[in-house]
């Protein structure tokens, strides 16, 4: 029997949120590249990235250049994507292990 995958995502969210530290809060403008003058600072790469290239991770709050540092599949910078790659299979490994377990408790 497959979980639903709406009741999967439900359930991560709040953990993957647990799991990761917010570096800035949400709306907070991003860093200035004040040597350049020509935009804003990744926070991850430390590259200087105009204000379209830029966005803030909705998860750490993080600024990240949308070429390198933003993940398009999981939206939110790759630093997230990679705890919620990992938060994802822990879920997975959840969802199997219990089963086994109430069927322990029924015996
Ligand atoms: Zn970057
Ligand atoms: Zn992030």
């Amino acid at each position: 029997m497959k979980p639903l995958r709406t009741q999967k995502k439900e359930s991560l969210f709040p953990k993957v949120k647990k799991n990761i530290i917010q570096v800035r809060k949400q709306g907070d403008p991003p860093e200035e590249d004040l040597e350049s003058m020509e935009g804003f600072i990744c926070d991850l790469c430390l590259a200087t990235a105009h204000r379209k290239g830029i966005t803030q991770c909705p998860f750490c709050g993080r600024w990240v250049c949308r070429d390198v540092c933003y993940n398009e599949d999981e939206l939110c910078c790759t630093s997230c994507a990679g705890v919620i790659k990992l938060m994802r299979e822990s879920v997975v490994l959840e969802d199997l292990a219990q089963p086994v377990l109430e069927e322990k408790k029924k015996k």
